[in-house]
């Protein structure tokens, strides 16, 4: 592949587009375009990292990649935000995500055709099956040969799994007691070094566990090392350091500039990029926060609105042998035998997970969830070496009161700070006690010791919604506004459901599609 020379934009050239942000949703919409020729900048309010230099086996040093801008988080069960749910950088949340990657069902799609709860996508399985086929591929995800759930696949996962630490060979002990069928899982993390042309060569995982802390060898497919470098080959700008606060639009209302601070909230310098069309990826937060504070694509009053974070109950054991939970890919075992359990009395379903965990993380989450404190918490985690988890993955049904609006407080660039608005709804809570019943079964068949639950919701979901009606939703299937014809959204703000798997491999499917259908209205012509 020859390569494009490094570009860099005057604010006053007119781009293509510009991508804001560059995190799952973001990164592949950028690389697209630019393969495509496409003049095309990304503002990345993050910094940039050198992996190998910047990410230490160290999880205090690596809280430099949360996002922490003030965020308000209120509701009957706040979402934790920060260290949680979104990442700062060029890379986003992938920076730190786990690399888990399974693919969602053709009926995920479907909730409320299928339960008649929820809501239905504008788009199925098969609109977005070639773009997983091309990710797991280009990622280098690793997975078993045959995949035991889900429509049959098209091509095998390109590498073999990751070895299984030891949450998940206690997991597959204890699913084996009951049946329960399990898997080595899907992980966009590499088991032998691995090319792509673009890319270029990247390492293979050495297992070392890390992986919320940055992977400091490349193995994980973060976009830092595999989009958006792929992007930059053919001429994409990067731009990281750069806050978007807005945009300039014509008289017709399309947007013809994004307005953005270059340099950080102190003594940074308020500039302006020209484009022909803008694609929104700040995440399911930052999307609708923007969109708000310029009154922009809400003709449908959906901006905001319906937002889910995934029912994510972990359940903690002790063993009496060894597991070493700070060793190994996190999430490294799969089921999905409780995608839809025939004894569920709640709509949708879950897949379970084995995890492995890091000492902070685990320390406060027993100062969180049990309430230790002191002697009692210096004493359990003496017993740390000795952990095993098992997650779930549910099924959140979208309601209209949970959402994400602008508070009266300002934050220090001077901007109203979010608010986040969440509170599980009885769906979730039938689904989630269902789920603690099956993993108390297979941690006690494995012979799991002081077992105890921890309750949380995951992952920063809908928002911005698609749909075929906007009168009812923000973008169409196509992430476009129904408003604004030249703005699209290509991150989790557009979903609308939650789906019961991990949303990175989806978003990123999506962001592909969503550049592809903006390539093809470009060959026609239309604007
Ligand atoms: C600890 C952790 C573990 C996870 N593990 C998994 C997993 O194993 N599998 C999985 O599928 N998902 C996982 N996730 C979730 C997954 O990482 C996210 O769902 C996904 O990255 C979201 O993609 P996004 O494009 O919506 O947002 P992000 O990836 O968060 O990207 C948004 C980008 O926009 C930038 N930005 C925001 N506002 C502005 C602005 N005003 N101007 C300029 N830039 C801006 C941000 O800096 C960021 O780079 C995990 C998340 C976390 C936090
Ligand atoms: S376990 Fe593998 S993918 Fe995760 S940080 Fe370590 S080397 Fe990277």
């Amino acid at each position: 592949m020859a390569d494009a020379p490094p570009r860099r934009y005057a604010d006053g050239e007119v781009v293509d587009a510009v991508v804001v942000g560059t995190g799952a949703g973001g990164a592949p919409v950028l690389a697209r375009l630019a393969a495509a020729g496409l003049h095309v900048v990304a503002l990345e309010a993050g910094r940039r990292w050198d992996p190998a230099r910047d990410f230490a086996t160290d999880e205090r040093e690596q809280a430099k990649l949360f996002w922490t801008d003030e965020r308000l988080s209120a509701g009957g069960d706040p979402v934790p935000l920060g260290n949680n749910n979104s990442g700062n950088g060029v890379g986003g949340s992938t920076l730190h995500f786990t690399a888990y990657t399974p693919r969602a069902q053709a009926d995920d799609f479907r909730l409320r055709a299928e339960f008649g709860v929820g809501e239905d996508w504008p788009l199925g399985y098969d609109d977005l099956e070639p773009y997983y086929d091309e990710l797991e591929a280009f990622l280098g995800v690793s997975g078993p040969p045959d995949y035991p759930w889900g429509p049959p696949r098209r091509a095998a996962y390109p590498l073999a799994p990751l070895p299984a630490n030891g949450a998940a060979r206690l997991m597959a002990r204890g699913c084996d007691a009951f049946g329960i069928r399990t898997a080595p899982a899907p992980n966009a993390a590499l088991s032998a070094p691995y090319f792509r042309d673009g890319v270029g060569w990247r390492a293979a995982c050495t297992n070392r566990g890390f992986c919320q802390a940055g992977c400091s060898v490349g193995a994980k497919a973060s976009t830092d090392v595999t989009f958006v470098p792929l992007a930059e080959r053919h001429g994409a700008e990067v731009r990281p350091g750069c806050f978007v606060t807005g945009f300039e639009r014509d008289g017709a209302g399309r947007v013809t500039g994004v307005v953005y601070v270059a340099g950080g909230p102190d003594g940074g310098v308020e500039r302006r990029q020209r484009c022909r069309a803008v694609f929104l990826a700040a995440g399911a937060v930052e999307t609708p926060r923007l969109l708000l504070l310029h009154g922009l694509a809400n003709s449908s009053g959906q901006v905001g609105r319906h937002f889910m974070a995934h029912t994510g109950l972990q359940l903690w054991a002790r063993f009496a042998e060894d597991v070493r939970p700070y060793k190994g890919i996190p999430g490294a075992l799969i089921s999905e035998d409780t995608h839809r359990p025939p004894d569920a009395d709640f709509a949708g379903g879950y897949l379970l997970q084995s995890i492995g965990v890091m000492p902070v993380t685990y320390a406060s989450q027993l100062a969180r969830g049990r309430g230790l404190w002191g002697d009692a918490l210096r004493e359990h985690m003496r017993g740390y070496n000795h952990t095993a988890g098992i997650n779930i993955l549910g099924e959140c049904l979208p309601h209209a009161g949970n959402c994400v609006e602008l508070s009266a407080e300002l934050d220090a660039r001077g901007l109203p700070k979010p608010r986040v608005t969440f509170t599980n709804g009885e769906n979730e809570r039938r689904l989630t006690a269902h789920a603690e019943r099956v993993m108390r079964a297979v941690w006690d068949a494995a012979g799991a010791r002081d077992v105890w639950a921890f309750a949380r919701n995951a992952h920063l979901i809908g928002t911005c919604r698609m749909g075929r009606d906007g009168a009812a939703a923000v973008v169409d299937a196509d992430g476009r506004s129904f408003d604004v014809p030249n703005l699209y959204i290509s991150d989790n703000s557009t979903f609308p459901s939650a789906l019961a798997v991990n949303p990175a491999l989806t978003i990123m499917a999506l962001a592909l599609r969503t550049a592809d259908r903006f390539l093809e209205r470009a060959r026609r012509g239309e604007g």
